[in-house]
């Protein structure tokens, strides 16, 4: 398995070329999230360490590199990057090597942590999952490893958020749990300023059935108050060219 796909279509992001710092046939992550793609979490931590060798993804990147077309590389992959402990000696790395922007898609409970904030404060753009609005709504739908609590999780991405001076945007995951509370947390996520409000359901497949078209412009309704909102549903059609297929469907999530 490589360290490194794509450049995957990413409704959000364009053609977004991968990293994974995982890397494992079955995800790691600090979440058990009930519309994940990737399948359950058997490996459910908060610990973070060194999951794939520096030297590996440095040589995955030093022979993709030159033949990349891609509008930004973006740190996802099988689990949650921020557990990867050389996130930081990566970003290093790729920012001497390419002025592409470079962005990560977190779950966001490593925010408050203060070397991960670091960390991310490096990168020209995170975008932060914001599912729930309090403490049962967090246990159903992204269903945390033990210890973490909403209201800490919020207070996390809250600071963050002040300090962090690239594009903020908050991902928020519509599916039929949390579908009638748009308003609760749509008032949440006004108080984490968000650069962009990113509107999604699940539309690969999982174990959670997607919204439909109706019923997430009900949700958008909710959210009008957010100059920059977009929605998975109004997303343009880019074409990509990977540089190896097999290693996108290894992640099964190639919009992301
Ligand atoms: S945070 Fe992402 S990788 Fe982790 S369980 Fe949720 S959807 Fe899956």
């Amino acid at each position: 398995m490589k360290t490194v796909y794509g450049p995957v279509l990413s409704w959000r992001l364009g053609r977004s070329f991968g990293i994974d710092l995982i890397c494992k046939p079955r995800k790691v992550c600090s979440f058990d999230c009930i519309y994940c793609q990737l399948g359950k979490t058997k490996q459910k931590t908060l610990e973070r360490k060194v999951y794939v060798k520096t030297e590996r993804i440095l040589k995955d990147l030093n022979e993709a590199l030159p033949r990349v077309r891609a509008d930004v590389i973006t740190f996802s992959g099988t689990g949650e990057p921020t557990l990867a402990k050389n996130l930081g000696e990566i970003i290093d790395f790729l920012k001497k090597k390419t002025n592409l922007p470079l962005a990560i898609l977190t779950n966001s409970t490593l925010l408050a942590n203060k070397k991960v904030k670091d960390v991310l404060n490096r990168l020209d753009i995170v975008v932060a999952k914001f599912d729930a609005f309090d403490e049962k709504s967090f246990k159903k739908i992204d269903n945390p490893v033990k210890g973490i609590l909403f209201k800490e999780y919020f207070e996390g991405i809250q600071n963050f958020r002040r300090g962090f001076l690239g594009k903020f945007a908050l991902q928020i995951m519509f599916i039929k749990e949390n579908k009638d509370f748009a308003k609760e947390i749509a008032n949440l996520a006004k108080k984490l300023s968000p650069d962009e409000i990113q509107i999604n359901t699940p539309l690969r497949p999982c174990k959670a059935k997607p919204l439909n078209q109706k019923e997430i412009k009900k949700i958008k309704k909710e959210f009008s108050g957010f100059t920059n909102m977009i929605s998975v549903y109004g997303a343009d059609k880019l074409k990509v060219l990977p540089l190896d297929l097999k290693e996108i469907q290894k992640r099964k999530r190639p919009e992301s």
